[in-house]
C-alpha cells in the first residue's frame, strides 16, 4: 500500500475490469499524479494513506474509461449529411467530394474537439483514429485532454492533405517522430484498406510502423464484396494477402474483420494483431455480422469502436457495447454469446490491448494511468439493483445504463468532466462553429444538386465534351438488303463493328436537366460472342438544335464520360424520375463517302420492339459544314435505295416512350420524305 495519494475516490462500486474482474463495493481508487497507486475495498483504503483530496462517489460506479477502438473523429462535422445509401454512393457521391472541398487543418481540429466533447460526456477516455491531417487531430485531442492513437491516413488516391501517397507517407513519418513521446498521444500509420492502397503502400506503411514501433491501423474485410474481389484478383482472402506484404510484422489494429475465416483469425492472433469491432456501422451499412464470439474464443483481442460519426452516427460507446452483445447473440442464435461482462471488457481492458496500449490503460490497476469514469446508476432506468450475482453490475451497465449516466471523466489523472461540466472545452462555441461549417457544406451540395451536369462533374474523373452532329434516320423493312447495299463501290468502308447495346435513360422531372444515358456496348465478334464490354454516360440536351434540308436534324450532346461506376450506382446517385430501357442490335459501318466520314448504323430495336432503322450521322462544327453534310446524307440514302423512305425525327427514346406512354411530352411525329 502506498503512503500518499493526490486523490482518493471512495464509496464507489468499483469495477476494475482487470483479468480477474475484481469488484469492490464499496471500493476506492487512489491516484497520484497521472497514475493509479492503489485499488481496493473502501475500508482498507481509508486508513493509513495521506491523501490530498478525498472524493465521496456516493455509490456511483467507478470504472475504467471506455476505449473507442475505431473512429474517424473529424467526421462529426459531416454527421447526418447523407444517410441510407450504399457504401459506394455514400463515399464517392458525397463524402469524398465534400472532403475534397472542405477538409483542412482547421476543419479537422474543430471536428476533433467536437468529438472530444461528445466522447468525454459519454465516458470515452481513449479513441483510435484514422483521418487526414492527423497531427491536427492529435493536437486537438491532447488539448481536450483525451488519450488517442492517431493514425495518419495513406492511400493510393489523392487525399485532402496529400496529392500522392509519398506525401502522406512522409507526413506520417514526421508526425510519428514528433509525437511518439507524448503522454496522451500514440502516433500511428494508417494505410486506409487493402483495396484503397497498392502493395507498395502497404509494404512501406508496415516498414514505417516497425521502424518506430508504433501501431498500424487499417480497415480489413469490411464487406463480402471486398473479400470476393480480393479472391478474384489475388487468389486469396484479405488476411493472407496483407500477411504476404509484411503488414503483420507491425502492431496491427484491424478494423471490422466482418468477413474473416477461422484460419485468418489464427493468423491475426499469431501476429499479435488487435481487432476493432464496429456493430453500429456494420448494421447501418449492412456489412454483415462479425464473428466476434469465434474471434474471442481464438484468443484475439477484440475491441469495440463506433467507426466515424458519418456512418453511425454518434460516438456513443454505451450503445456500441450493448449492440456488440446483442448482435453476437442474434447472429449466432445463442443468448449466452458475448455476455455483458465480456462486452464491457472489450470496451475497456481488451480494447486497450487491441490498440497495443494495454500497459497504459483499460483497467483500474496500480501502475496504470488514471483513465476512469463515474456512472450514476441510481436513476429510474437503472433501478433497482441486485447483489445476488456480481455479474449483475455488468448487466446493469451494458443493458440498462446510458451514456448520459456518466457524470465524471478523468484521463491521465486529470478531470475532463466533473458533475457533467466539461472542464477543457467550450461546447457552446464548438457547436456554433460546427453550425457554420454545416451551412457552407449545405449550400455547396444544394448548388451541386441543382443540376445533373454538376452532380456528374462532382464525381470527378469525367470529361466535358460538347459535340454536334448531323443525322438522318429512316425506317427499314429489310435490313439485309441495306447491308448488301453497303458494298457499293462509291462507299469506302473503313471499319465495321457489331454491337449489342443496352441503354438506360434517366429522365428527370425538370426536362431542362437533359437526359442521362447509361450505355453498355457489348462488342460481338465474328463468332457471335461478346468480345468486349464497355459502358459510358452521356448527358444529352433535351432540345434538338434545329433541322436542315431534307429532314436532317442537328443535335447536341453535352457531356460524355466513361462510366466508372455501375448502373446501380448512378441510379441511386442521380435518383431519376423515370427510367426507360432500350435494347438493340447495331451493325455499324465507318465509311468515307465523297471525302467525308460518316457513321452508318443499322439498328434492330428489340426492347421495346420498334423494328429496323438506318441512321447516318456525322460530326460537325459549323452551320455551313452541317448544310454540306446534310446534302451528302440525302445522296447516301439514295445510294442505299432508301430515298422516299419514311424519315423518323424522333429518337428511340421518344419512340419508346410514345409506345409505352412513359410520360414524355409528345413531339413531332414521323413525316414522309418527299
Ligand atoms: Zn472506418
Amino acid at each position: 500500500m502506498p503512503r500518499r495519494a493526490d486523490i482518493l475516490l471512495t464509496n464507489a462500486i468499483v469495477l476494475t475490469m482487470d483479468e480477474a474482474l475484481r469488484t469492490f463495493d464499496p471500493g476506492a481508487v487512489a491516484i497520484q499524479d497521472d497514475h493509479i497507486v492503489a485499488v481496493g475495498p473502501a475500508e482498507d483504503m481509508n486508513t493509513g494513506l495521506a491523501v490530498g483530496e478525498v472524493i465521496d462517489c456516493q455509490g456511483k460506479v467507478l470504472m475504467p474509461g471506455l476505449v473507442n477502438a475505431h473512429t474517424h473523429v473529424p467526421m462529426t462535422l459531416l454527421r447526418g449529411l447523407a444517410d441510407d445509401l450504399r457504401l459506394d454512393v455514400w463515399l464517392m457521391g458525397y463524402m469524398l467530394p465534400v472532403e475534397r472541398q472542405f477538409v483542412s487543418p482547421e476543419f479537422v481540429r474543430l471536428g476533433t474537439l467536437l468529438a472530444c466533447a461528445e466522447q468525454i460526456r459519454s465516458g470515452v477516455t481513449t479513441f483510435n483514429d484514422m483521418y487526414y491531417y492527423e497531427a491536427d487531430v492529435a493536437r486537438a485531442a491532447a488539448d481536450a485532454g483525451l488519450r488517442a492513437v492517431c493514425g495518419q491516413t495513406i492511400m493510393k488516391f489523392p487525399a485532402p492533405d496529400a496529392p500522392a501517397f509519398e506525401d502522406s507517407l512522409a507526413a506520417a513519418r514526421e508526425f510519428i517522430r514528433e509525437w511518439r513521446a507524448h503522454a496522451l498521444i500514440t502516433p500511428a500509420v494508417a494505410p486506409h484498406a487493402p483495396y484503397s492502397c497498392t502493395p507498395e503502400i502497404l509494404r512501406a506503411s508496415a516498414e514505417l510502423a516497425v521502424e518506430f514501433d508504433v501501431p498500424l491501423h487499417i480497415h480489413i474485410a469490411e464487406t463480402s464484396f471486398e473479400v470476393e474481389n480480393m479472391r478474384r484478383e489475388n487468389g486469396m482472402p484479405v488476411v493472407p494477402y496483407v500477411k504476404k506484404l509484411g503488414l503483420l510484422e507491425a502492431k496491427v489494429i484491424a478494423a471490422h474483420c466482418v468477413h474473416i475465416d477461422p484460419g485468418e483469425m489464427r493468423t491475426l492472433k499469431h501476429a499479435g494483431a488487435g481487432v476493432a469491432h464496429n456493430p453500429s456501422s456494420n448494421l447501418k451499412l449492412a456489412s454483415g455480422f462479425a464473428p466476434i464470439q469465434k474471434m474471442l474464443e481464438s484468443g484475439l483481442a477484440v475491441g469495440i469502436g463506433t467507426d466515424g460519426p458519418a456512418s453511425n452516427n454518434d460516438l456513443d460507446m454505451f450503445e456500441e457495447v450493448r449492440l456488440a452483445s446483442f448482435v453476437a447473440k442474434a447472429a449466432s442464435g445463442d443468448p449466452t454469446a458475448v455476455p455483458a461482462a465480456t462486452a464491457l471488457e472489450m470496451a475497456t481492458r481488451i480494447g486497450a490491448k487491441a490498440l497495443h496500449i494495454g500497459n497504459l490503460t483499460g483497467s483500474l490497476e496500480a501502475g496504470k494511468r488514471a483513465d476512469l469514469i463515474l456512472v450514476d446508476i441510481s436513476t429510474a432506468h437503472n433501478s433497482p439493483r441486485f447483489r445476488r450475482n456480481p455479474g449483475n453490475a455488468y448487466a446493469q451497465l451494458v443493458y440498462a445504463a446510458k451514456s448520459t449516466d456518466v457524470t465524471d471523466t478523468m484521463v491521465n489523472g486529470k478531470w475532463l468532466m466533473r458533475d457533467r461540466q466539461l472542464l477543457t472545452l467550450n461546447e457552446t462555441d464548438l457547436l456554433a462553429e460546427a453550425r457554420q461549417i454545416a451551412q457552407r457544406v449545405d449550400s455547396f451540395l444544394m448548388e451541386r444538386e441543382q443540376s445533373v451536369l454538376s452532380k456528374l462533374i462532382a464525381l470527378g474523373g469525367s470529361m466535358e465534351a460538347e459535340s454536334f452532329e448531323v443525322q438522318v434516320k429512316v425506317r427499314v423493312t429489310d435490313p439485309d438488303v441495306v447491308a448488301e447495299a453497303m458494298r457499293k463501290p462509291e462507299i469506302e468502308v473503313t471499319a465495321f463493328k457489331h454491337y449489342r447495346q443496352y441503354d438506360e435513360y434517366f429522365l428527370f422531372e425538370n426536362e431542362r436537366q437533359g437526359r442521362l444515358r447509361f450505355r453498355e456496348d457489348d462488342l460481338i465478334n465474328d463468332g457471335g460472342e461478346v468480345a468486349n464490354v464497355r459502358s459510358r454516360l452521356t448527358l444529352i440536351g433535351q432540345q434538338r438544335e434545329g433541322s436542315l434540308a431534307g429532314d436532317v436534324s442537328l443535335s447536341r450532346s453535352r457531356y460524355l464520360a466513361p462510366a466508372a461506376h455501375t448502373l446501380r450506382f448512378y441510379r441511386e446517385y442521380f435518383v431519376p424520375g423515370t427510367l426507360v430501357t432500350i435494347q438493340k442490335d447495331r451493325r455499324r459501318w465507318h465509311v468515307r463517302y465523297q471525302d467525308t466520314e460518316f457513321f452508318v448504323n443499322l439498328d434492330t430495336v428489340e426492347q421495346p420492339d420498334l423494328g429496323h432503322f438506318l441512321e447516318i450521322k456525322s460530326r460537325t462544327w459549323s452551320r455551313r459544314d452541317a448544310e454540306r453534310k446534310a446534302d451528302l446524307l440525302g445522296r447516301l440514302l439514295a445510294l442505299l435505295g432508301l430515298s422516299g423512305q419514311e424519315v423518323v425525327l424522333r429518337d428511340y427514346l421518344e419512340l419508346a416512350s410514345g409506345s409505352s406512354g412513359a410520360g414524355l411530352e409528345e413531339r413531332e411525329g414521323t413525316v414522309k420524305r418527299t
